[in-house]
């Protein structure tokens, strides 16, 4: 299928600044050179620990972050080239939704208003219409229209990140970027809210970037998925490539760690020993270097570039030429 996201080399830095007059003094190079396309129609995943810079890549892509360099191409159009107005008016076809789905919903406000919020904004309906359509889009996530009157903390979490994908789906997107939606509920909710989303990407025709910590919770919902590093892809590959046969040592090490391991993917489990080293202050040569535990002499000087193999298993390792 054609690629409705293509996503080449984005580079999302912050400068530091130190001293008394707040001069730059290096750069935290969150996002550093990472490309990957995603198809119409697919889930596809990010998945990394906490500061390897895939809730950055997620909010670069809609420039909820401003990327440093790069280029996104969304449904044809050079997302990064856009300004205020066609920006504005692009991210109708591209909503976001955040771990924490009572942060991004204003406690003050009924649901009802939440909701019709988005269509006031892009001037969508009359009142009546836009009423029908967000007690539509209620029943669409599961929840019941007599529920709009209600504010923020009558929900429990679960209920809440429904209405959270019920937000992002009232301007009828094209694509959602979801980040750790499911890292903050109970495991009994989790398998829910993932059951809805692959519900709705089927009758919505959505295409999903899901982003998450730990690779079992993409494995039943994804259909290709990145591994980050520091932020870099070091492996991407579809779903059966990469949890069959994963190449990386860093996403062996992943896999190994996860509550069920697939069979035969990693008998033992790997131990990484010390920290994800700072993104100011990233190694030279392979990012994963300072951690790997079959790191050789090369790895320490020449960083090994993502090489994609005809299946489109792509490997950053130099186990791997
Ligand atoms: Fe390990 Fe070297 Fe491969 Fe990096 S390039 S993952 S250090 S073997
Ligand atoms: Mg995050």
């Amino acid at each position: 299928a054609e690629a409705l996201l293509e996503v080449e080399e984005l580079r999302t830095h912050f400068p530091i600044r130190s001293g008394l007059l707040q001069r730059v003094s290096g750069h935290v190079k969150a996002v550093d050179g990472v490309s990957f396309q995603v198809r119409r129609g697919e889930s596809f995943g990010i998945v990394g620990e906490s500061g390897c810079g895939k809730s950055t890549t997620g909010r670069s892509l809609l420039r909820l972050l401003e990327p440093t360099s790069g280029r996104v191409r969304f449904d044809g159009e050079d997302v990064l080239a856009l300004k205020d107005e066609a920006l504005r008016r692009k991210r109708r076809d591209m909503q976001m939704i955040f771990q924490d789905p009572f942060a991004s919903l204003n406690p003050r406000h009924r649901i009802g208003k939440i909701l019709e919020e988005p269509l006031i904004v892009h001037g969508i309906g009359s009142a009546a219409e836009r009423r029908e359509r967000v007690a539509r889009t209620m029943e669409t996530v599961g929840l019941s229209a007599w529920q709009l009157d209600r504010y923020p903390h009558q929900f429990s979490g679960g209920q809440r990140q429904r209405v959270a994908i019920a937000r992002a789906l009232m301007l009828e997107p094209k694509l959602i970027v979801a980040d750790e939606p499911v890292s903050a509920l109970d495991v009994s909710i989790q398998s829910q809210i993932l059951n809805l989303m692959q519900d709705l990407r089927e009758q919505m025709g959505l295409t999903y970037v899901f982003i998450a910590h730990d690779l079992s919770v993409v494995k039943h919902f994804c259909d290709r998925v990145a591994v980050m590093y520091l932020g870099r892809v070091v492996e991407i590959a579809d779903k059966r490539g990469l949890y069959r046969e994963p190449r990386h040592p860093y996403t062996k090490a992943l896999l190994s760690a996860a509550p069920s391991p697939v069979p035969g993917a990693a008998a033992e489990r790997i131990v990484l020993q010390g920290d994800v080293p700072s993104p100011a202050n990233v190694p030279e040569g392979c990012v994963f270097h300072t951690r790997c535990p079959v790191a050789m002499d090369v790895c320490r000087s020449q960083r090994p570039p993502l090489k994609i193999d005809g299946e489109g298993h792509g490997t950053a390792c130099h186990l791997y030429p």
